[in-house]
Formats: structure tokens, C-alpha cells, sequence
């Protein structure tokens, strides 16, 4: 009897296709082979096995079994679960699960070891090279530098036997953790969450909790000794920890190397491809038992995974808006329950969502209470710029601008946070008014000194600053409008000449080790004044940064989408943690034109609970989330008669549910994008409504003509 194989494509195809499983293959449901779609051979997941023939057409065979370890069923069902939920096609998060095994694997490198056999001839060039090969194998290009001599030194040696070439796969295996190694010392508080983390792990099922405490409380060593649990729990034990940002990971993977003696694997944008196959590997044949990674890296093959962390939960990083749109905290719950494992949330400002699960009981809620050590909590001044305006063409108020002064004097370092890139985010002509914008897409440009371009940092589109104004044809007739961290940059240079100033964002720090060489640099004491963007905002340990000034506290307030003041208070919450976090007291300056805005109050008082309390309250008011749910549908196309009628159509056919309220269609803040125009509706629905199946099943009513694109976003973060 034949069987039917059931495959899963990485396409945006509805469905699995159906093959004839060859003779004497004996797949297994998670195999990856090569099966035949048209006149191509795509890599695919069998996600079923039946027993049958196929009906009346004869169904095309799968070619052969592909050299990687099969899918485990819980990473299946989690990308056919996360599909349902996202109202997308299963092989869209597939493609993201199995972009591992599908790069290259990497070539083994060749390294040269001593054999014992004396060379004929000894020279101290030789012995420098012999002593340098027995400290350690490397390249012969290493070695030969090592020992300070020519390549052909060791070439030499070589052809005479005392040096042997051997292949290795590169960066060695995936070590095991050192589980007798004894974490930091902990204060009372961290004991105790620590304690209540170990009792959850040990229950050995589902459950989540919030890792609550306030940023420098050492939330991170409470959460390694919950992963210290986890595997010494069991030997085949798999541990998750998801991070928000790059820079981030260097800073904690230093953290797990001390605490377990090893380094974890790593999953970002960052790995090179030949690595990524490696880690992919590993985790699907459990070898890499501790996992360190970006949202994606929750898609990865684990064989028993049995604790997820999710450091920095509130952080906007975790939701992929492009592509196949999800919310990587969210899904790490559900991934946890099909895993039957444990999920740590972790934040010193949780988002709502996760607050209000913990409020409801939904999850446990475990506070840390003090910052560790003798640390203090910054003093937050609000400096009104109604009353003490920046001079004009400058954006550092005289209060900031004094007290950058004093700690100068006292040898400490300041920070100052704007986030916004490059030097103006506004470059306008003063002879015709004319707002220099991008060619296809209604954003304005953004200007950029470094590189002397105007950027678009939605599109990428950028162009060297003209001479003369493309409209008027007016020279010199260009000026830059407000500020961008290029622009503090040089006003902090202006007023502090004989200060050292740096500037963090993701233009001048463009990988993880120009991230750390900065972050080293800082800590070390080598910078006086760093200005940066949010990239700087989190997670690292200045000892010697004793003033935070927030450049434009009220930037993230405009907009004007959901989350804009849990958002703004989040960011700022982590910008002025930055300050004195050691035994020296800091202080923070918030420059706003609205220090009457519950978000200022709140910093200033330093009174997360009235915040959330208010926010919270205004949100159940609306059946906002964390009370209702919202989706968003984004509806695009060249040609705007076309969207247009669509659109309509579209609205048309809405399905009528009860607790369900659709918006729309209106143009999207972001009407122009890459020559695309945009129209969004809205939807909000209350908590019990399935609301992927109320958007799966308005989709389905009508089908898009050629050039219209459909996009669905449930939960949506972006209101653009
Ligand atoms: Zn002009």
C-alpha cells in the first residue's frame, strides 16, 4: 500500500499540497524533502502521511529526503497555529522556521597541530612557530603571525611532518552548560522571585509569569538562575531567551558565558548564514541547549524546549510588521503551551497586555523590589521650554545645558536621548516653501551630515543634499528644520569643546561589535557626552553616567496611535533608568512644552501604578487592548480609482458579528508608500470575539483584482 505524504511549501499557498511517498523513503511526518511545484524543486515539510493512492489524477513523488533533521511537531503545529492566528498562509511562517536549515553549511576551516616530529633543521623562527602551535591549534596564516614569522616558516614545517594539517568543522560544537557553576549573589527580593521562578519551572508545565522590577533591579540574574533550573531539570532540557535588540545581546551573552561557562547559541540578523545552519541544527537535534535570539528565533526546531524568557516583553521590536506579521511575546505563550513549557516575561515596564494578565491572575506577578545594590532612582526634573526655551536654532535648554556643565566639572558622563536620526528630519526651502519629500512615498526626507544625503527612513530612498532648490531653483535656499542626534551632536560639541561626544544610533553603529566597541568605550569613561537614540536606551551599565537629558520628551506623544503614551513612558522610563546606577546619584531632565501630561507627572513622581492605572482605565472605556481586540486591514494599490472602488467593495461585504466594529476605509496616515497608494480599515472587536476568523472570513468574500495587495495585521502596533 502506498501513502500519501502532505507537504508543506514555504509559499503563501492556502494549503499543504498532496505527493506520492516513493518507495522505500519511510518518511516521517517533520521530514523535509524535495517535491516538485511546476517545473521547480522547493524544499517542504511533510506535516502528514496517509495511505491511499491519490484519487483519479496520479499525484506527482516526491523527489528524496533532504540532509536535515526533521521538524518536531511542536514547531509544526506552533507555524500552523501562528498562520491561523496571523490570517495568513501556514507556509509564510514555515519559510521563517526553516530559513536555518536551508542556508549553507559552512566549509570546515583547516587549522596546523604539531606531530612530535623534529624538524631537520632548528631555528629560532621555527621554535617561536613549534611553542606558538602547542599553546593552540589555529590557521596557518594565525599561526605563522602568532609566532611573528613568514607564512613560509610555516610552510617549512609542513613539508618536513612537524606541523600536520587537520579540517574542522568551524566554532567548535555547542557545549554543555556547567550547571555546578554558582550564580551572583542575590538580595532578598531577587531570592525570592528567583525562588518562585524554580517552583515554576519545576512544576514541569505551562505557566507564565511577569519578572516585574524597575530597570538596574538584576532581573537578569534572576532569570538565569530560572534557566539554571530548567536544565538541570533535565538533561535534554531547551532554554529560549528572546531580546529586542542587538546591542542588547553581546551584553548578556557575556552575562551566560559567566553563569554557565559557555556560550549559548546565538539567532539574529547578525549570524552569518554558515552559523545559522549550525545553530538550526543544533536545536533540532537538541544539542544547543540554551538559545540566546531575536523575535525569530522562537520559530527555531526545538526538541524539548522547556523555558522561554522574553527579556524587555514590552519592547515594540517584538512585532514584525512586514512579511508574515506577528507579535513574537505573544506567540512565545503559545508556543509555551504547546511546548507544556514555562514562559518569563520580563520588563521594568510590562506592557499593558501583560499587566493586565497578571492583574487577572492570568499570570503570576512576581515584583522585585529595589534597584540592586546601593543604586538609587534618578531625580527626574521636568524643564517646561515654554518657560526656558533653547536659544534660537538650538534645542539644549539653559537648565540642561547647566547641568551638563556641572557634571562635566565632576568627571561624569551624560547622556542625552532624542529618537530620531541623522541631523533634521525636515529640510524645507525658504524661498518657496517647498517641503522636501520622497519621490514615491509622502514622507519627508531625512537629512543626514555624516553622509550628506537626504534619506527616506521608510523607504531607503536617499539623494545627495541638492545645491538648489528641485522646485524653485533657488540656491542656498535649503534649511534644515529641527533637531536629529547628529544635530545635538554638534550643539554639544559647540558648547563643550573640550568634552568627548559620541553618537549611538543605527547610522554610525551598524553591527554588534561597533555596538560593543561604543558600549565599551562609555563604560570605560572614554565619552563624556554619548547622544543617542533608543538603540542606547536599554539594558546597558554605565557606572559613570550621572545625567540623562531626553532631548524632546513629547516627540512620541504626536502621532497619536494606541500605545503612544504607554510607549513614550516606557522609553523615557529606560532613558532616565540610564542615570546613576552604581553608588553615585543621578538625575534626569525631561525638555517638554507639556509637563501638565499624565506621562510627565508620572515620570516626574516616578509612579509607574498611577500611570498604568489611568492608562488602563482609559482603555476600558474605549474596549481598547488590553479590553477588546484590534485588526487592521491595509488595503494598496498604483492606481487610485481602482483602490478606491475596492475599497468600497471591500466595505461591502464586512461580515456582521456582534462586538465587532469596523472603521473605514480612510487613507492611511501613510498614503503614499513606494508608489503604492493605501487605504485602511480598523477593526475593533470585543475580547471573546474570534477575531482572526471574523478577518479570514471578510477576506475570503472577495478576491482582490491583479495589482491590489490585501494586508491583515492583527494587533496591529504600526497606525501608519
Ligand atoms: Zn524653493
Amino acid at each position: 500500500m502506498s501513502r500519501i505524504a502532505s507537504v508543506l511549501l514555504p509559499m503563501p499557498l492556502p494549503e499543504a499540497f498532496d505527493y506520492a511517498e516513493p518507495d522505500g523513503l519511510e518518511l516521517v511526518v517533520g521530514d523535509q524533502v524535495a517535491a516538485p511545484l511546476g517545473p521547480r524543486l522547493l524544499r517542504g515539510v511533510v506535516v502528514g502521511l496517509r495511505e491511499g493512492a491519490g484519487g483519479n489524477r496520479p499525484l506527482k513523488a516526491i523527489e528524496g529526503k533532504l540532509d536535515s533533521p526533521p521538524l518536531p511537531p511542536g514547531a509544526i503545529e506552533f507555524v500552523q497555529w501562528a498562520a491561523r492566528y496571523s490570517v495568513d498562509a501556514p507556509g509564510q511562517p514555515l519559510a521563517i522556521a526553516i530559513r536555518g536549515a536551508r542556508a549553507p553549511k559552512a566549509k570546515p576551516e583547516r587549522i596546523v597541530e604539531p606531530t612530535g616530529v623534529l624538524p631537520a633543521r632548528a631555528t629560532p623562527a621555527r621554535a617561536k612557530v613549534l611553542e606558538a602551535a602547542a599553546a593552540g591549534a589555529m590557521s596557518p596564516a594565525d599561526l605563522a603571525r602568532a609566532a611573528g614569522v613568514s607564512a613560509g616558516v610555516v610552510k617549512g614545517l609542513l613539508d618536513e611532518g612537524a606541523l600536520a594539517v587537520r579540517l574542522v568543522e568551524p566554532d567548535g560544537a555547542f557545549e554543555p552548560p556547567d550547571l555546578a557553576r554558582a550564580g551572583r549573589e542575590l538580595n532578598a527580593s531577587q531570592s525570592a522571585a528567583a525562588d518562585a521562578l524554580r517552583a515554576m519551572v519545576g512544576e514541569g508545565c505551562f505557566n507564565v509569569a511577569l519578572l516585574d522590577g524597575v530597570t538596574g533591579s538584576g532581573k537578569t540574574e534572576v532569570y538565569l538562575e530560572a534557566v539554571a533550573a530548567a536544565l538541570a531539570r533535565d538533561p535534554q532540557a531547551q532554554v529560549l531567551v528572546m531580546l529586542p535588540e542587538i546591542a542588547l545581546t553581546q551584553a548578556v551573552i557575556a552575562r551566560f558565558m559567566e553563569r554557565f561557562g559557555v556560550k549559548p547559541a546565538e539567532w539574529h540578523s547578525d549570524v552569518a548564514p554558515p552559523m545559522r545552519r549550525r545553530v538550526w541544527d543544533a536545536v533540532a537535534t537538541g544539542q544547543a541547549r540554551i538559545v540566546v535570539g531575536a523575535r525569530s528565533a522562537l520559530f527555531l526546531p526545538f526538541q524539548k524546549l522547556s523555558l522561554i524568557v522574553v527579556d524587555e516583553e514590552h519592547d515594540g521590536s517584538y512585532k514584525q510588521d512586514e512579511g508574515f506579521i506577528y507579535q513574537a511575546r505573544d506567540l512565545s505563550v503559545v508556543r509555551g503551551k504547546i511546548e507544556n513549557a514555562a514562559v518569563v516575561l520580563a520588563s521594568a515596564t510590562p506592557s499593558l497586555e501583560t499587566l493586565r494578565n497578571a492583574e487577572t491572575g492570568r499570570y503570576r506577578w512576581l515584583r522585585l523590589a529595589a534597584r540592586h545594590g546601593t543604586a538609587r532612582l534618578p531625580d527626574i526634573t521636568l524643564v517646561d521650554l515654554k518657560e526656558t526655551p533653547p536659544e534660537a536654532g538650538r534645542w539644549l535648554s539653559p537648565p540642561l545645558t547647566a547641568a551638563m556643565a556641572q557634571t562635566l566639572e565632576a568627571g561624569e558622563q551624560t547622556l542625552l536621548f532624542l529618537n530620531r536620526r541623522g541631523y533634521a528630519p525636515l529640510v524645507l526651502c525658504k524661498a518657496c516653501g517647498e517641503r522636501m519629500t520622497s519621490p514615491d512615498t509622502d514622507s519627508w526626507l531625512v537629512e543626514h551630515r555624516y553622509s550628506g544625503r537626504l534619506v527616506c527612513h521608510l523607504t531607503g530612498f536617499s539623494m545627495p543634499k541638492p545645491e538648489r532648490c528641485p522646485h524653485c531653483g533657488a540656491k542656498e535656499s535649503l534649511a534644515s528644520i529641527g533637531p536629529g542626534v547628529e544635530r545635538v551632536e554638534e550643539e554639544a560639541r559647540m558648547l563643550f569643546p573640550e568634552a568627548r561626544v559620541a553618537v549611538f544610533s543605527s547610522d554610525t553603529v551598524w553591527d554588534a561589535k561597533e555596538a560593543r566597541r561604543l558600549v565599551d568605550a562609555m563604560a570605560e569613561g572614554e565619552i563624556d557626552i554619548l547622544v543617542a537614540t533608543q538603540a542606547a536606551a536599554k539594558g546597558h551599565n554605565f557606572p559613570r553616567l550621572t545625567l540623562v537629558g531626553v532631548v524632546d520628551a513629547d516627540l512620541g506623544l504626536r502621532g497619536g496611535d494606541l500605545r503612544a503614551a504607554e510607549r513614550t513612558y516606557q522609553l523615557l522610563a529606560q532613558a532616565t533608568g540610564r542615570a546613576g546606577r552604581r553608588d553615585r546619584p543621578g538625575r534626569a531632565l525631561l525638555q517638554t512644552y507639556a509637563p501638565e501630561h499624565a506621562v510627565m507627572q508620572a515620570l516626574k513622581a516616578q509612579d509607574r501604578d498611577a500611570f498604568v492605572a489611568a492608562e488602563m482605565a482609559e482603555r476600558e472605556i474605549m474596549k481598547l487592548p488590553p479590553f477588546g481586540r484590534l485588526g487592521a486591514i491595509v488595503v494598496s494599490g498604483p492606481d487610485p480609482q481602482a483602490l478606491e472602488a475596492f475599497a468600497r467593495e471591500m466595505a461591502k461585504v464586512a461580515p456582521n458579528a456582534e462586538g465587532v466594529e469596523v472603521y473605514g476605509p480612510a487613507d492611511a496616515p501613510l498614503s503614499l508608500v513606494r508608489g503604492r497608494r493605501r487605504k485602511r480599515f480598523l477593526i475593533r472587536a470585543d475580547r471573546n470575539v474570534d477575531l482572526s476568523a471574523y478577518l479570514a472570513t471578510w477576506r475570503a468574500r472577495i478576491r482582490p483584482p491583479g495589482a491590489i495587495r490585501v494586508a491583515i495585521d492583527v494587533d496591529p502596533y504600526s497606525f501608519l
